[in-house]
């Protein structure tokens, strides 16, 4: 017979056709028409069923199965399993199945859920599980042939199963993860949940930056917990964010926050992302903010701090400089270009051209002091056309971590004016004390004959006594003269006004010189004039003002004295026919010591008429000046307040 002859090897698709492919002669089951009735019997049933059957027949346990079985051998184990043992197929596993199989044949049967085999049936080990029974097939003798192993295969159940776990567990971590993250994160983190901004989620930054504890805030609408952030425009921005998941980034935006107590304005940078869920519709807000005040506060400070500075050196007309040193590179500002004559920024050298020549010496021992001291500091003369300039330089010398000096930062400032004051006052000083003495040694010399002859006076005796009198009236004069400047310095001098007629004063202040016949004083214009002012002080200018012209005009014959309205104002002039002044010295004419022609003090007064008398006509809220051209006179003009 064939073996597609037997009845019990019928069907059993691709597995049938197999088993009825074998020449089971040559196997330990023998040939075909010897196999036993219970083998028969249960190989009809193994191929005639869909689900996974296997046998082991034998003491070999030599294998039959079927077509749901099959996969079980993986790449590796068919087609060779087919007919041979047990022992050989499933080597891997033996010493486990080995003695279960043994136990089944001994009458038991073995039923197995979830259980586990490593087998190697693809190339690599592989955890494979199984719910199994291994069922003894009894001889009709009542002996046992071999084993009906029914089994289904739940790898990939387990796989599944682990997959979810390991799946869930990730999900678990990183949830851990991220609520470590939002609890320990630097930064105030918070979700807001619903259309009403539910706190649901704020960590401890959150909090701090809140002033609030977690009960105040959580599960509330967050301007509930914080009433304070009503009406500062975060609602609408919160409600923005909701409707139209347009995320906002504040900068530095000032909110109003309870600090210490009470509300402040704090600075705080944040940013509000909109939370979506499934089918992308919004649920919430994520908040993420970082307080900024104290940088910003600082910020704020240095910036006011660097606007003061800046204004206090352009109020003081103060130039700057930055000088590094070891790369001899200098930044000047615009000021100290102008202070040294540069007309756009040069290199070190110009700077250094614009100073006198013999000057360069103070600077550069200056500069030497300055690396010792760090504290640089000096005077030098520039050059300013045919003007000498003072200027003076002060700096901090900066150092590099080696302690070799690398950079100052320093101011310039130009001290001409001081220099010139002081030079003045110098002079003043020395041309003071020979005007004093003149008259104090007429007036001692005469004292003194007149203290000889005080018992038989001789005809000399007037003429002494006259003397006397009038080195003391000079004398009297310039420290009237030098008390005036002082009074007028602490703004004390008293004003005592009247309403008088400017052309009666003018009559009486000129009395003296008249006498003296070698002028003619002319009074011209509106006679009728009246003025409201201090008539004593008012006298005093027009004296000084007609003794300057007599001094310094002395062959001017006709001295004019000229009262006239100038609109709302009388302007009384005091004009010559003298010399005049050169035009660049008018304008230095009214300040305090200044002389024309220094050097010719010997006639001349201590340089201060003009200047008390212009501060005088200040002080009545009048004008003062002066018209002169060489070789023609000079004007001398004020202005009074009328009646
Ligand atoms: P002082 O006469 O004591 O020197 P003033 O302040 O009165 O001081 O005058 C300042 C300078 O103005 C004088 O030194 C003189 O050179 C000049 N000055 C004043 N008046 C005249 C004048 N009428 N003509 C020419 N120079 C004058």
């Amino acid at each position: 017979m064939e073996n597609t002859d037997y009845y019990f090897l019928q069907g059993g698709g691709e597995m049938g056709e197999l088993i009825r492919s074998i020449d089971w002669s040559q196997t330990s089951l023998g040939p075909v028409d010897t196999w036993p009735q219970s083998l028969r019997l249960s190989t009809s049933i193994m191929l005639s069923t869909p689900f996974p059957m296997y046998i082991a027949w034998g003491k070999e346990y030599t294998q039959l199965y079927n077509d749901g079985y099959r996969p079980i051998l993986g790449k590796t184990k068919h087609p060779q399993a087919m007919g041979i043992s047990t022992r050989q197929t499933f080597a891997e596993i033996y010493h486990i199945v080995g003695p279960m199989f043994d136990d089944v044949m001994t009458g038991k049967a073995i039923w197995a859920p979830d259980f586990m085999y490593v087998l190697e049936r693809n190339g690599y080990p592989e955890e494979c599980f199984f719910d199994f029974a291994y069922s003894p097939i009894h001889n009709e003798d009542g002996t046992i042939g071999g084993v009906l192993v029914t089994v289904i295969e739940k790898t990939e159940n387990f796989k599944n199963v682990k997959r979810l776990e390991e799946s869930h567990q990730a999900l678990k971590n990183s949830e851990n993860n991220l609520k470590n993250l939002v609890a320990h994160a630097p930064a105030a983190m918070a979700v807001f949940g619903g259309p009403d901004h539910i706190v649901e989620v704020a960590n401890a930054k959150a909090l701090e930056l809140w002033n609030r504890t977690a009960n105040e805030v959580m599960n509330r609408p967050l301007v509930e917990g914080m009433p304070e952030i009503k009406d500062q425009g975060i609602e609408d921005i919160l409600a923005n964010v909701y409707t139209t998941g347009e995320r906002f980034i504040a900068n530095e935006l000032p909110v109003k926050l309870i600090r210490n107590g009470k509300l402040q304005t704090t600075y705080i940078n944040f940013v509000y992302e909109a939370l979506r869920g499934a089918a992308d519709t919004i649920y919430g807000i994520v908040a993420i903010g970082i307080e900024v005040t104290q940088q910003v506060v600082s910020r704020h400070r240095i910036e006011e701090a660097e606007e003061r500075a800046r204004l206090a050196v352009e109020a003081a007309d103060i130039g700057t400089f930055d000088f590094n040193i070891q790369e001899d590179h200098l930044i000047t500002s615009p000021r100290l270009n102008e202070i040294m004559n540069i007309h756009e920024p040069e290199d070190h050298d110009k700077y250094l051209a614009s100073i006198y020549p013999e000057d360069i010496p103070v600077r550069n021992k200056a500069y030497e002091e300055a690396y010792k001291t760090g504290k640089l500091s000096y005077e030098v003369r520039v050059k300013d056309g045919s003007r000498v300039k003072w200027v003076q330089a002060k700096g901090n010398v900066y150092y590099d971590a080696a302690g070799k000096p690398s950079r100052i930062l320093g101011i310039m400032l130009d001290v001409t004016d001081q220099k010139n004051l002081e030079k003045r006052k110098d002079d003043f000083i020395s041309i003071a004390s020979h005007e004093l003495k003149t008259p104090v040694t007429t007036l001692k010399a005469s004292l003194q004959m007149l203290y000889k002859m005080k018992d038989n006076p001789t005809e000399k005796f007037p003429r002494l006594l006259e003397q006397s009198l009038r080195s003391m009236h000079k004398i009297s004069t310039l420290i009237e003269e030098l008390l005036n400047v002082n009074r007028i310095k602490e703004a004390e001098l008293p004003l005592h006004k009247s309403v008088f007629t400017i052309s009666e004063l003018l009559n009486g202040s000129c009395n003296h010189i008249s006498l003296t016949g070698k002028h003619d004083l002319m009074i011209a214009g509106d006679k009728g004039l009246k003025a409201y002012a201090d008539e004593r002080a008012i006298d005093q200018v027009v004296v000084n003002l007609v003794n300057n012209a007599v001094k310094y005009a002395p062959e001017s014959r006709n001295i004019y004295l000229i009262v006239e309205r100038s609109g709302d104002m009388a302007k009384i002039s005091v004009r010559d026919n003298g010399p005049g002044i050169p035009p660049d010295k008018l304008a230095y004419l009214f300040n305090r010591y200044y002389q024309v022609n220094s050097a010719g003090y010997l006639s001349s007064g201590l340089g201060l008429g003009l200047y008390i008398s212009s501060e005088i006509v200040k002080r009545h809220g009048g004008e003062m000046g002066v018209e002169s051209e060489l070789g023609k006179g000079s004007t001398f003009w004020f202005t009074l307040p009328l009646e």
